[in-house]
Protein backbone atom coordinates (compact mmCIF):
# COMPACT_ATOMS: atom_id res chain seq x y z
CA UNK A 1 0.00 0.00 0.00
CA UNK A 2 1.47 3.23 -1.23
CA UNK A 3 1.18 6.32 1.08
CA UNK A 4 2.49 9.61 0.92
CA UNK A 5 5.25 8.65 3.38
CA UNK A 6 6.60 6.56 0.14
CA UNK A 7 7.17 10.00 -2.08
CA UNK A 8 9.29 13.29 -1.72
CA UNK A 9 7.26 15.88 -2.96
CA UNK A 10 9.87 18.64 -3.55
CA UNK A 11 9.53 20.23 -7.03
CA UNK A 12 6.22 18.12 -7.46
CA UNK A 13 2.42 19.26 -8.35
CA UNK A 14 0.56 16.68 -5.96
CA UNK A 15 -2.75 16.50 -7.54
CA UNK A 16 -5.10 15.72 -4.52
CA UNK A 17 -8.92 14.31 -4.08
CA UNK A 18 -9.61 15.78 -1.06
CA UNK A 19 -13.37 15.40 0.41
CA UNK A 20 -14.45 19.08 1.15
CA UNK A 21 -18.60 18.47 1.22
CA UNK A 22 -18.56 20.33 3.50
CA UNK A 23 -21.82 22.19 5.45
CA UNK A 24 -22.42 25.50 4.20
CA UNK A 25 -24.86 27.89 6.31
CA UNK A 26 -27.43 30.62 4.71
CA UNK A 27 -24.25 33.44 4.28
CA UNK A 28 -21.78 30.27 2.67
CA UNK A 29 -20.32 30.05 5.57
CA UNK A 30 -18.74 26.46 6.47
CA UNK A 31 -20.26 25.23 9.92
CA UNK A 32 -18.34 22.16 10.26
CA UNK A 33 -14.64 22.05 9.45
CA UNK A 34 -14.07 18.66 10.64
CA UNK A 35 -13.11 17.59 6.48
CA UNK A 36 -10.91 19.95 6.15
CA UNK A 37 -8.84 20.09 8.55
CA UNK A 38 -8.70 15.58 8.10
CA UNK A 39 -7.01 16.77 5.10
CA UNK A 40 -4.82 18.97 6.11
CA UNK A 41 -1.76 16.48 7.48
CA UNK A 42 -2.02 15.09 3.84
CA UNK A 43 -1.56 18.66 1.99
CA UNK A 44 1.23 20.14 4.96
CA UNK A 45 3.32 16.52 3.97
CA UNK A 46 3.17 17.72 0.49
CA UNK A 47 4.40 21.49 0.86
CA UNK A 48 6.73 20.64 3.26
CA UNK A 49 8.44 18.25 1.08
CA UNK A 50 9.08 21.51 -1.24
CA UNK A 51 6.40 20.33 -3.31
CA UNK A 52 2.46 22.39 -4.11
CA UNK A 53 -0.48 20.94 -3.94
CA UNK A 54 -3.87 21.28 -6.37
CA UNK A 55 -6.90 20.17 -3.88
CA UNK A 56 -9.91 19.11 -5.72
CA UNK A 57 -13.46 18.17 -4.10
CA UNK A 58 -17.22 17.88 -4.87
CA UNK A 59 -19.70 19.87 -3.10
CA UNK A 60 -22.87 19.22 -2.56
CA UNK A 61 -24.94 18.00 -5.61
CA UNK A 62 -25.20 20.53 -7.94
CA UNK A 63 -26.98 20.20 -11.36
CA UNK A 64 -24.27 21.56 -13.89
CA UNK A 65 -22.46 25.42 -12.91
CA UNK A 66 -24.37 26.58 -9.72
CA UNK A 67 -22.63 29.60 -7.71
CA UNK A 68 -24.47 28.15 -4.46
CA UNK A 69 -21.84 24.82 -4.66
CA UNK A 70 -19.40 26.86 -5.88
CA UNK A 71 -15.80 25.86 -3.81
CA UNK A 72 -14.88 29.27 -3.88
CA UNK A 73 -17.24 29.66 -0.46
CA UNK A 74 -14.98 27.73 1.67
CA UNK A 75 -11.20 28.95 -0.01
CA UNK A 76 -10.57 31.22 2.68
CA UNK A 77 -11.74 28.87 5.67
CA UNK A 78 -9.52 26.01 4.00
CA UNK A 79 -6.69 29.05 3.71
CA UNK A 80 -7.03 29.81 7.60
CA UNK A 81 -6.99 26.01 8.30
CA UNK A 82 -4.11 25.36 6.41
CA UNK A 83 -2.05 28.27 7.58
CA UNK A 84 -1.67 29.20 3.55
CA UNK A 85 -2.86 31.12 1.27
CA UNK A 86 -4.92 29.03 -1.21
CA UNK A 87 -5.49 30.49 -4.80
CA UNK A 88 -9.08 29.82 -6.57
CA UNK A 89 -9.71 28.48 -10.01
CA UNK A 90 -13.31 29.10 -11.61
CA UNK A 91 -12.75 25.58 -13.34
CA UNK A 92 -11.57 22.10 -12.12
CA UNK A 93 -10.24 21.52 -15.87
CA UNK A 94 -9.38 22.71 -19.18
CA UNK A 95 -6.55 25.87 -19.88
CA UNK A 96 -7.88 28.44 -16.83
CA UNK A 97 -6.93 25.45 -14.39
CA UNK A 98 -3.74 24.33 -16.69
CA UNK A 99 -2.42 27.81 -16.55
CA UNK A 100 -2.68 28.18 -12.23
CA UNK A 101 -1.18 24.81 -11.92
CA UNK A 102 1.37 26.63 -14.23
CA UNK A 103 1.80 29.20 -12.37
CA UNK A 104 2.19 27.23 -8.97
CA UNK A 105 4.83 27.67 -7.11
CA UNK A 106 6.63 24.90 -4.12
CA UNK A 107 4.60 25.67 -0.73
CA UNK A 108 1.95 27.16 -2.77
CA UNK A 109 -1.96 25.80 -2.90
CA UNK A 110 -4.90 25.56 -5.25
CA UNK A 111 -8.35 25.21 -4.68
CA UNK A 112 -9.95 23.64 -7.87
CA UNK A 113 -13.75 24.54 -8.43
CA UNK A 114 -16.25 21.80 -7.70
CA UNK A 115 -15.72 18.42 -9.64
CA UNK A 116 -19.16 18.38 -10.06
CA UNK A 117 -20.23 21.21 -12.26
CA UNK A 118 -19.03 18.74 -15.30
CA UNK A 119 -21.67 15.26 -15.39
CA UNK A 120 -18.27 13.80 -16.30
CA UNK A 121 -17.45 13.53 -12.88
CA UNK A 122 -19.70 11.11 -11.70
CA UNK A 123 -20.45 9.35 -14.92
CA UNK A 124 -16.42 8.39 -14.52
CA UNK A 125 -15.79 9.62 -17.84
CA UNK A 126 -12.03 8.77 -19.12
CA UNK A 127 -11.56 11.94 -21.15
CA UNK A 128 -12.43 14.03 -18.08
CA UNK A 129 -10.18 12.12 -15.73
CA UNK A 130 -7.44 12.50 -18.52
CA UNK A 131 -7.62 16.36 -18.18
CA UNK A 132 -7.69 16.50 -14.49
CA UNK A 133 -4.68 14.24 -14.75
CA UNK A 134 -2.92 17.22 -16.54
CA UNK A 135 -2.97 19.01 -13.05
CA UNK A 136 -0.34 17.30 -11.55
CA UNK A 137 2.62 15.35 -11.29
CA UNK A 138 1.63 12.94 -8.44
CA UNK A 139 -1.89 11.82 -7.32
CA UNK A 140 -2.97 11.68 -3.99
CA UNK A 141 -6.76 9.81 -2.81
CA UNK A 142 -7.42 11.36 0.39
CA UNK A 143 -11.06 11.31 0.27
CA UNK A 144 -12.42 8.25 2.28
CA UNK A 145 -16.28 9.53 1.77
CA UNK A 146 -16.10 8.82 -1.72
CA UNK A 147 -13.98 6.21 -2.18
CA UNK A 148 -16.71 3.67 -2.98
CA UNK A 149 -17.47 5.57 -5.86
CA UNK A 150 -15.64 5.25 -9.43
CA UNK A 151 -15.76 8.98 -10.31
CA UNK A 152 -13.42 10.51 -12.26
CA UNK A 153 -11.60 12.24 -9.55
CA UNK A 154 -11.89 9.27 -7.05
CA UNK A 155 -10.80 6.30 -9.25
CA UNK A 156 -10.32 6.68 -13.41
CA UNK A 157 -7.71 9.47 -12.58
CA UNK A 158 -5.24 7.22 -11.33
CA UNK A 159 -4.76 5.11 -14.23
CA UNK A 160 -2.96 7.79 -15.91
CA UNK A 161 -0.57 8.26 -12.63
CA UNK A 162 0.80 4.88 -12.77
CA UNK A 163 3.95 4.62 -10.67
CA UNK A 164 2.91 8.18 -9.16
CA UNK A 165 0.03 7.50 -7.00
CA UNK A 166 -0.71 6.82 -3.70
CA UNK A 167 -3.20 7.35 -0.25
CA UNK A 168 -3.16 10.13 1.72
CA UNK A 169 -2.45 9.84 5.36
CA UNK A 170 -6.20 10.21 6.41
CA UNK A 171 -7.42 7.38 4.07
CA UNK A 172 -4.51 5.08 4.85
CA UNK A 173 -5.72 5.43 8.09
CA UNK A 174 -8.91 4.66 7.60
CA UNK A 175 -7.74 1.25 5.54
CA UNK A 176 -5.59 0.43 8.56
CA UNK A 177 -8.74 0.78 11.06
CA UNK A 178 -10.65 -1.30 8.79
CA UNK A 179 -7.91 -3.43 8.66
CA UNK A 180 -7.54 -3.81 12.24
CA UNK A 181 -11.30 -4.55 12.70
CA UNK A 182 -11.64 -7.06 10.00
CA UNK A 183 -8.27 -9.30 10.36
CA UNK A 184 -5.50 -7.90 12.25
CA UNK A 185 -7.51 -6.86 15.33
CA UNK A 186 -6.16 -8.64 18.44
CA UNK A 187 -8.58 -10.93 19.73
CA UNK A 188 -11.53 -11.23 21.35
CA UNK A 189 -12.76 -9.04 18.22
CA UNK A 190 -16.42 -7.47 19.67
CA UNK A 191 -18.72 -6.01 16.92
CA UNK A 192 -21.68 -3.75 17.94
CA UNK A 193 -24.41 -3.17 15.53
CA UNK A 194 -27.27 -1.15 16.40
CA UNK A 195 -29.40 0.95 14.28
CA UNK A 196 -32.93 0.70 13.30
CA UNK A 197 -33.40 -2.47 10.33
CA UNK A 198 -32.12 -5.90 10.03
CA UNK A 199 -32.44 -5.86 6.50
CA UNK A 200 -29.90 -2.55 6.07
CA UNK A 201 -27.49 -4.50 7.93
CA UNK A 202 -27.45 -7.97 6.74
CA UNK A 203 -24.68 -8.14 4.44
CA UNK A 204 -22.51 -6.58 6.97
CA UNK A 205 -23.44 -9.11 9.74
CA UNK A 206 -23.29 -11.45 7.22
CA UNK A 207 -19.43 -10.85 6.29
CA UNK A 208 -18.61 -9.92 10.14
CA UNK A 209 -19.84 -13.47 11.55
CA UNK A 210 -16.12 -14.95 10.13
CA UNK A 211 -13.88 -12.25 11.61
CA UNK A 212 -15.63 -11.55 15.02
CA UNK A 213 -15.75 -12.84 18.64
CA UNK A 214 -18.83 -11.45 19.69
CA UNK A 215 -21.57 -9.87 18.32
CA UNK A 216 -23.74 -7.62 20.29
CA UNK A 217 -27.09 -6.84 18.25
CA UNK A 218 -29.18 -3.51 19.34
CA UNK A 219 -31.31 -0.77 18.59
CA UNK A 220 -34.55 -1.54 16.51
CA UNK A 221 -33.19 -4.53 15.23
CA UNK A 222 -33.08 -6.41 18.22
CA UNK A 223 -37.45 -7.02 17.91
CA UNK A 224 -37.04 -8.83 14.87
CA UNK A 225 -34.88 -11.53 16.53
CA UNK A 226 -36.71 -11.78 19.64
CA UNK A 227 -39.64 -12.41 17.44
CA UNK A 228 -38.32 -14.92 15.60
CA UNK A 229 -37.17 -16.56 18.93
CA UNK A 230 -41.28 -16.44 20.01
CA UNK A 231 -41.07 -13.33 22.10
CA UNK A 232 -43.66 -10.44 22.65
CA UNK A 233 -42.33 -7.36 21.22
CA UNK A 234 -45.77 -5.34 21.47
CA UNK A 235 -45.31 -2.35 19.03
CA UNK A 236 -41.83 -2.71 18.43
CA UNK A 237 -39.90 -1.99 15.04
CA UNK A 238 -40.38 -5.32 13.66
CA UNK A 239 -39.02 -6.61 10.37
CA UNK A 240 -41.41 -9.73 9.64
CA UNK A 241 -40.09 -10.98 6.55
CA UNK A 242 -36.38 -10.92 8.00
CA UNK A 243 -37.45 -13.03 10.57
CA UNK A 244 -36.07 -16.18 8.92
CA UNK A 245 -33.28 -14.82 8.04
CA UNK A 246 -32.72 -13.55 11.81
CA UNK A 247 -32.77 -17.34 12.87
CA UNK A 248 -30.62 -18.00 10.27
CA UNK A 249 -27.98 -15.60 11.34
CA UNK A 250 -28.29 -17.34 14.89
CA UNK A 251 -27.45 -20.97 13.89
CA UNK A 252 -24.85 -19.47 11.48
CA UNK A 253 -23.28 -17.81 14.13
CA UNK A 254 -23.49 -20.70 16.39
CA UNK A 255 -21.67 -23.17 14.23
CA UNK A 256 -19.00 -20.66 13.62
CA UNK A 257 -18.18 -19.67 17.72
CA UNK A 258 -19.47 -16.61 17.23
CA UNK A 259 -20.94 -15.29 20.35
CA UNK A 260 -24.17 -13.12 19.56
CA UNK A 261 -25.28 -10.93 22.80
CA UNK A 262 -29.41 -9.26 22.44
CA UNK A 263 -30.94 -7.01 24.61
CA UNK A 264 -32.37 -9.10 27.57
CA UNK A 265 -34.59 -5.47 28.93
CA UNK A 266 -35.76 -2.40 27.28
CA UNK A 267 -37.05 0.63 28.17
CA UNK A 268 -40.40 0.70 26.77
CA UNK A 269 -42.45 3.73 25.96
CA UNK A 270 -46.26 4.15 24.93
CA UNK A 271 -45.59 6.38 21.91
CA UNK A 272 -42.23 6.51 19.86
CA UNK A 273 -42.22 10.45 21.14
CA UNK A 274 -39.44 11.95 23.78
CA UNK A 275 -42.03 12.72 26.64
CA UNK A 276 -43.84 8.95 26.07
CA UNK A 277 -44.32 7.14 29.49
CA UNK A 278 -41.46 4.49 29.85
CA UNK A 279 -40.47 1.49 32.32
CA UNK A 280 -38.09 -1.03 31.63
CA UNK A 281 -39.79 -4.29 30.25
CA UNK A 282 -38.31 -7.82 29.29
CA UNK A 283 -37.55 -7.88 26.19
CA UNK A 284 -39.39 -11.17 25.34
CA UNK A 285 -42.05 -9.85 27.74
CA UNK A 286 -43.13 -5.90 25.50
CA UNK A 287 -46.32 -5.15 26.70
CA UNK A 288 -49.04 -4.57 23.48
CA UNK A 289 -49.20 -0.68 23.10
CA UNK A 290 -45.42 -0.66 23.88
CA UNK A 291 -42.58 -0.08 21.99
CA UNK A 292 -38.79 -0.73 22.97
CA UNK A 293 -37.08 2.46 21.98
CA UNK A 294 -33.73 1.87 24.24
CA UNK A 295 -31.70 -0.67 25.96
CA UNK A 296 -32.12 -1.24 29.71
CA UNK A 297 -29.97 -1.78 32.62
CA UNK A 298 -29.26 -5.27 32.35
CA UNK A 299 -28.13 -5.40 28.98
CA UNK A 300 -26.42 -1.92 29.53
CA UNK A 301 -24.30 -3.92 32.01
CA UNK A 302 -24.19 -7.47 29.82
CA UNK A 303 -22.88 -5.05 27.14
CA UNK A 304 -20.54 -3.66 28.89
CA UNK A 305 -19.32 -6.84 30.56
CA UNK A 306 -18.58 -7.81 27.04
CA UNK A 307 -17.12 -4.61 25.88
CA UNK A 308 -14.36 -4.70 28.58
CA UNK A 309 -13.26 -8.01 28.01
CA UNK A 310 -12.85 -6.75 24.25
CA UNK A 311 -9.46 -5.94 22.52
CA UNK A 312 -11.00 -4.97 19.12
CA UNK A 313 -14.07 -3.04 19.02
CA UNK A 314 -16.46 -1.44 16.11
CA UNK A 315 -19.27 -0.34 15.99
CA UNK A 316 -21.75 0.78 14.05
CA UNK A 317 -25.37 1.95 14.92
CA UNK A 318 -27.00 3.38 18.38
CA UNK A 319 -28.67 1.32 20.86
CA UNK A 320 -31.62 3.40 20.95
CA UNK A 321 -33.35 6.11 19.38
CA UNK A 322 -30.40 8.42 20.24
CA UNK A 323 -31.99 11.26 19.24
CA UNK A 324 -34.70 11.46 22.06
CA UNK A 325 -33.20 12.57 24.84
CA UNK A 326 -35.20 9.94 26.83
CA UNK A 327 -34.22 7.13 24.69
CA UNK A 328 -30.45 7.93 24.35
CA UNK A 329 -29.28 6.28 27.60
CA UNK A 330 -28.25 2.93 26.67
CA UNK A 331 -25.73 4.59 23.64
CA UNK A 332 -24.34 6.70 25.58
CA UNK A 333 -23.52 3.92 28.24
CA UNK A 334 -22.24 2.35 25.38
CA UNK A 335 -19.95 5.28 24.64
CA UNK A 336 -18.29 4.94 28.03
CA UNK A 337 -17.69 1.29 27.67
CA UNK A 338 -15.64 1.81 24.84
CA UNK A 339 -13.74 4.36 25.71
CA UNK A 340 -13.06 2.72 29.16
CA UNK A 341 -12.08 -0.02 27.01
CA UNK A 342 -9.75 2.30 24.95
CA UNK A 343 -8.15 3.50 27.90
CA UNK A 344 -7.08 0.01 29.11
CA UNK A 345 -5.60 -0.58 25.34
CA UNK A 346 -8.45 -1.92 23.40
CA UNK A 347 -8.61 -0.98 19.51
CA UNK A 348 -11.79 0.92 19.03
CA UNK A 349 -13.66 2.18 15.06
CA UNK A 350 -16.51 3.80 14.93
CA UNK A 351 -17.98 3.93 11.54
CA UNK A 352 -20.83 4.16 9.50
CA UNK A 353 -23.89 7.10 10.09
CA UNK A 354 -25.95 7.30 13.18
CA UNK A 355 -22.91 5.99 15.33
CA UNK A 356 -20.96 8.47 14.15
CA UNK A 357 -22.83 11.29 15.04
CA UNK A 358 -23.90 9.78 18.38
CA UNK A 359 -20.36 9.64 19.21
CA UNK A 360 -19.70 13.24 18.33
CA UNK A 361 -22.88 14.23 20.12
CA UNK A 362 -21.95 12.78 23.23
CA UNK A 363 -18.36 14.20 23.27
CA UNK A 364 -16.81 10.85 22.57
CA UNK A 365 -14.90 10.99 19.49
CA UNK A 366 -11.90 12.00 20.98
CA UNK A 367 -11.95 8.92 23.30
CA UNK A 368 -11.66 5.81 20.73
CA UNK A 369 -9.28 5.05 18.60
CA UNK A 370 -11.00 5.75 15.65
CA UNK A 371 -13.92 7.60 14.03
CA UNK A 372 -14.27 6.67 10.26
CA UNK A 373 -15.16 9.98 8.20
CA UNK A 374 -17.15 8.47 5.49
CA UNK A 375 -20.56 6.96 5.85
CA UNK A 376 -21.18 4.25 2.82
CA UNK A 377 -17.42 4.02 2.29
CA UNK A 378 -17.41 2.67 5.30
CA UNK A 379 -20.61 0.27 5.24
CA UNK A 380 -18.96 -1.05 2.14
CA UNK A 381 -15.99 -2.01 3.63
CA UNK A 382 -17.50 -3.56 6.71
CA UNK A 383 -19.81 -5.41 4.07
CA UNK A 384 -16.41 -7.02 2.54
CA UNK A 385 -16.91 -4.87 -0.59
CA UNK A 386 -13.43 -3.69 -2.32
CA UNK A 387 -13.82 -0.08 -3.22
CA UNK A 388 -13.07 1.14 -6.58
CA UNK A 389 -11.13 4.29 -5.11
CA UNK A 390 -8.81 2.19 -3.13
CA UNK A 391 -8.46 -0.44 -5.88
CA UNK A 392 -7.26 2.07 -8.57
CA UNK A 393 -4.61 3.26 -6.05
CA UNK A 394 -3.05 -0.46 -5.34
CA UNK A 395 -3.46 -1.83 -8.91
P1 LIG B 1 -29.28 3.00 11.03
O1 LIG B 1 -29.29 4.15 10.09
O2 LIG B 1 -29.82 1.73 10.48
O3 LIG B 1 -27.95 2.84 11.74
O4 LIG B 1 -30.35 3.36 12.13
C1 LIG B 1 -30.21 4.45 12.99
C2 LIG B 1 -31.56 4.79 13.52
O5 LIG B 1 -32.08 3.71 14.24
C3 LIG B 1 -31.51 5.97 14.46
O6 LIG B 1 -32.16 7.05 13.86
C4 LIG B 1 -32.29 5.47 15.67
O7 LIG B 1 -33.23 6.41 16.13
C5 LIG B 1 -33.01 4.25 15.16
N1 LIG B 1 -33.32 3.29 16.21
C6 LIG B 1 -32.50 2.76 17.11
N2 LIG B 1 -33.17 1.98 17.98
C7 LIG B 1 -34.47 2.02 17.63
C8 LIG B 1 -35.66 1.43 18.16
N3 LIG B 1 -35.62 0.65 19.22
N4 LIG B 1 -36.82 1.71 17.55
C9 LIG B 1 -36.84 2.51 16.46
N5 LIG B 1 -35.75 3.09 15.91
C10 LIG B 1 -34.58 2.86 16.49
Amino acid sequence: MKTINDFNFENKKALIRVDFNVPLNEGFEVTDTTRIEAAKPTIIKVLEDGGSAVLMSHLGRPKGVQDEFSLQHIAATVSNILGVQVTFVSDCVGPEAEAAVDALNPGEVLLLENLRFYSEETQGDVGFAEKLSKLGDIYINDAFGTAHRAHASTTIVAQFFSGSKCFGSLLAKEIESIDKVLSSGQKPVTAVLGGSKVSSKITIIENILDKVDHLIIGGGMTYTFVKAQGGQIGDSICEDDKQELALEILKKAEAKGVKIHLPVDVLGADDFNNNANTKVVDVTAIPEGWQGLDAGPNTISNFHDVIMQSKTILWNGPLGVFEMENFAKGTIALGHSIAEATEKGAFSLVGGGDSVAAVKQFGFGDKVSYVSTGGGAMLESLEGKSLPGIEAIKS
